[in-house]
């Protein structure tokens, strides 16, 4: 069994992960993912000649209902990607301040491609057409950077999990088009959000002109994500994957990985957000902890009204075997459920939490 450091690094951690729900990246190829592993027809993938990647990116363009698709060691350069092929050095990106763009790619966007970002305040993640109405630079301004993209985050990650409502896509992209932007979708969750809304991966990208879906989260491969959207398009995205070092060989054993998941792994995620619905269900009750709405698999709480901060609520959790992550502030913390975590082990981290918090911290 791995063992983990406390978060404060102080004491050597002696307990065993049980239950890690620190993040859906998390979770472990299955015994059957690496049979299809194992069984995989491979190629030269940077040649064209990797059949099992080839089938990867048809079936994934197929599924978002766009012309083509490029396989990606990571959904971070499917971002770093798409937004150097949308922009040029100089021009700015309207995104969610608390999207992964901006919090979390080391300052990709400016490092990689010179872009500048125009960040939102949106709710929980998803901002309003008026929001970026506002952000718009005037095209005469000529000392103004050029605004150029407006990327999405679905589902919102530090929002949440929280789904961007179709209509508000469909709303957003019909201004940044009608003023010569482009529209990005990071859907590193989007078939999250296509499981618990109903609604269809084509109908929620049928106007953003990129998109890109991740299968190291919730979908379970150990790496990988697929980049979609027109043919054009993604011969440019080809040009910056080989530029940013991401070009592979015989990706047909990560691709073959993909294409189980997309096999076995996408309906079940719909068991994900029920646990994290019980999991918060089970946090409501305990005195002090104050609960977000839960949409998807994400799980954030406020421990404030514990008299706990979060790095010690994380702490006394893991000594039980029961990992959380943290959650932005000193008394948020985050939770993730993925298709490691099954509903003994939601119940055993409601009572971790509840056994944590119930021990008097400054005793
Ligand atoms: C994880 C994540 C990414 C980055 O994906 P990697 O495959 O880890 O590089 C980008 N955006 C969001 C919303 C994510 O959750």
């Amino acid at each position: 069994m791995l063992q983990y450091r406390t978060v404060n690094q102080e004491q050597p951690m002696t307990t065993p992960i049980r239950v890690d729900l620190s993040s859906d990246t998390v979770s472990r190829p299955t015994a059957a993912m690496r049979e299809a592993m194992a069984a995989a027809e491979v190629g030269d993938e940077q040649l064209g000649e990797d059949p099992t990647t080839c089938q990867l990116q048809n079936r994934v363009a197929e599924m978002l209902g766009k012309e083509a698709a490029v396989f990606m060691p990571s959904g971070t350069m499917c971002n770093a990607a798409a937004i150097r092929v949308h922009c040029r050095p100089g021009d700015e990106v309207i995104t969610d301040r608390s999207s992964h763009v901006v919090n979390f790619e080391v300052g990709g966007a400016a490092a990689l491609s010179g872009v500048s970002v125009y960040p939102l305040d949106g709710d929980r993640g998803v901002f309003d057409v008026a929001d970026v109405e506002q952000a718009l630079r005037p095209a005469h301004m000529r000392h103004q950077p050029r605004s150029r993209l407006v990327s999405i985050e679905q589902t919102s990650n530090r929002g949440g999990g929280t789904i961007w409502p179709v209509a508000r896509i469909r709303a957003i992209c019909g201004l940044a088009h009608e003023h010569g932007l482009a529209v990005h979708m990071d859907g590193a969750r989007l078939l999250n959000a296509v499981v618990a809304s109903g609604v269809g991966a084509r109908e929620y990208v049928a106007q953003v002109d990129s998109v890109w879906i991740d299968f190291s989260k919730g979908l379970g491969a150990p790496v990988g994500a697929v980049l979609a959207g027109s043919a054009a398009f993604i011969e440019d995205a080809w040009r910056a994957k080989q530029q940013l070092g991401g070009a592979m060989r015989q990706s047909g054993v990560l691709a073959a990985c993909c294409l189980h998941a997309l096999d076995h792994h996408v309906d079940r995620l719909a068991q994900d957000h029920d646990h994290a619905r019980r999991f918060a269900e089970g946090l409501a009750t305990v005195a002090g902890i104050e609960v977000a709405p839960v949409e998807t698999n994400i799980v954030f709480f406020d421990v404030s009204g514990t008299g706990l901060t979060s790095v010690e609520l994380v702490d006394r959790t893991l000594q039980d075997g029961v990992r959380i992550g943290m959650g932005g502030t000193a008394t948020r913390l985050r939770a993730v459920t993925h298709l490691d975590v099954d509903r003994d082990g939601i119940e055993r981290a409601v009572v971790a939490v509840r056994e944590a918090v119930r021990s008097d911290p400054r005793a």
